[in-house]
This record gives C-alpha cells, structure tokens and sequence, in this order.
C-alpha cells in the first residue's frame, strides 16, 4: 500500500492536533510525520481511522497506541541518535517505527504469538533497525542489556525489577503504571543502581500487561 499525498496531508493535520494537545517536541513532531500511520492496521478497510487521534483495536484484544499517547512517550524517553531502546508491548510496531524515526535502534517483546508473526513480518519489510522478540517482557532481554531506554505500551501493575537492572545509569523508563482504576504515566530516571528518580505525567489508557507468553 502507499503513502499518498492525501495520507501525507492528514498526517500533517494529526501532528497539529497533538502540537495543540501540548506535544511540541520537534523532533517527536517530525518522528510522527515520517511514519505511516495506516500502514501498521493489520485490517487495511480500519485504514481510514489512521489519522484520528485515537487508540484502535487491532486483532486478539490488542491496540494500536493513541498517536498523541506514543507522542508522549517519545518525548518522555529524550532519545538521542543511536539509543538502545527496549520496548514491551510490540502491538502493530507503530511505536518501534516511531523511535526509529528518531534515531533509536529498537529491541521489541510481544507476548502473543499471532500478532508477533504478523508483525515481524510487517516490520521486515520496511527494513527499519527494530528487533522482534517472542517473549514475556516481565523479564526483558538481559542478554541484549544494559540499555539506554526502557518504554512499556501495557499498563504494568508495578515495574518488573529486570527492566530496571536492565538498564543504564542515566537511562530512563516510561511506563503507564496502574493505579487504582486508571493508569498514570510514569518516567523513572535510573541514578544510579540503587537510587531512581520517578516524575509523574498524567492519566492514560492502555490493554494490561500480562505474565507468560500465549
Ligand atoms: N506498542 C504498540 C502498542 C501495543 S498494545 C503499538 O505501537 O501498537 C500492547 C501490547 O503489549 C499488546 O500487543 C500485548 O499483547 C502486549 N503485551 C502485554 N503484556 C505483555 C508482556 N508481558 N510482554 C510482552 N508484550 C506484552
């Protein structure tokens, strides 16, 4: 499928929409703009909905992120050019493809085996540096640590200590962590290996994420 004009320009109006939303980070702006929305629906007929600022259900139970939600969370983790960035929660990989637009070299665990096959093979084609893992992502990737950012896309009910020890001094983490009945975006800067500083940015709405692998 293609990116035409008329993609290219209601691509244009979505990333005005998130500017007055209060995203004004160029650089994620930019990110957004380069990236196909429409192309990561794995129902192409839902393609139609790609530049509506809204999260969309995609197959098995899963989403596909708010585009202002994966604006937040871009901005939230400061990427600079070549971060090693772990992902949990690969979904349709739109939010991989996005970091990549900013430089990152992406590491992603998807627990569900259909949508890992379906988009592993998606993001094979568009030969973007993202790495598809099948796997839990309660316990990260410790043969690929340590990593310079750490972004979950399912509300986790506490922050796996693997994905903290994962990480480098300095890195930092963005999470929608559950609290209560809502969900609130949480950004964690690790100081050192035993101190970590957590800044809180608001509620949010994500699938939960889950033990084990299906
Ligand atoms: N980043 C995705 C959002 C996906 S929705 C995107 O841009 O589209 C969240 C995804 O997290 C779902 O596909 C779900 O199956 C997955 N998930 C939930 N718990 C998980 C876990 N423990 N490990 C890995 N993936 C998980």
């Amino acid at each position: 499928m293609d990116d035409t004009l008329i993609h290219k320009g209601l691509r244009e109006q979505l990333v005005e929409e998130i500017r007055s939303k209060g995203i004004t980070d160029e650089n994620v702006l930019n990110a957004l703009r380069k990236i196909p929305r429409h192309l990561f629906f794995f129902d192409r007929s839902m393609e139609k909905f790609a530049y509506i600022d809204k999260a969309f259900p995609i197959e098995s139970g899963q989403t596909i992120s708010q585009p202002y939600t994966v604006a937040l969370q871009t901005h939230l983790l400061s990427i600079e050019k070549n971060d090693k960035v772990l992902e949990i929660g690969t979904g349709s990989g739109y939010q991989a493809a996005v970091l990549t637009a900013m430089g990152a070299q992406v590491y992603t665990i998807e627990r569900q085996q259909e949508i890992y096959v379906r988009t592993k093979a998606l993001l094979s084609s568009f030969h973007l540096p993202i790495t598809t893992f099948y796997g839990d992502g309660y316990k990260g990737l410790p043969q690929l640590a340590p990593f310079d950012k750490v972004i979950l896309t399912a509300a986790a009910p506490y922050i796996p200590r693997p994905l903290l020890e994962q990480m480098k001094i300095g890195g930092i983490l963005v999470a929608p962590v559950e609290n209560g009945e809502q969900q609130e975006m949480i950004r964690i800067k690790k100081i050192s290996d035993t101190e970590f500083e957590q800044t809180r940015h608001g509620i949010c709405a994500f699938v939960p994420m889950l033990k084990g692998i299906c």
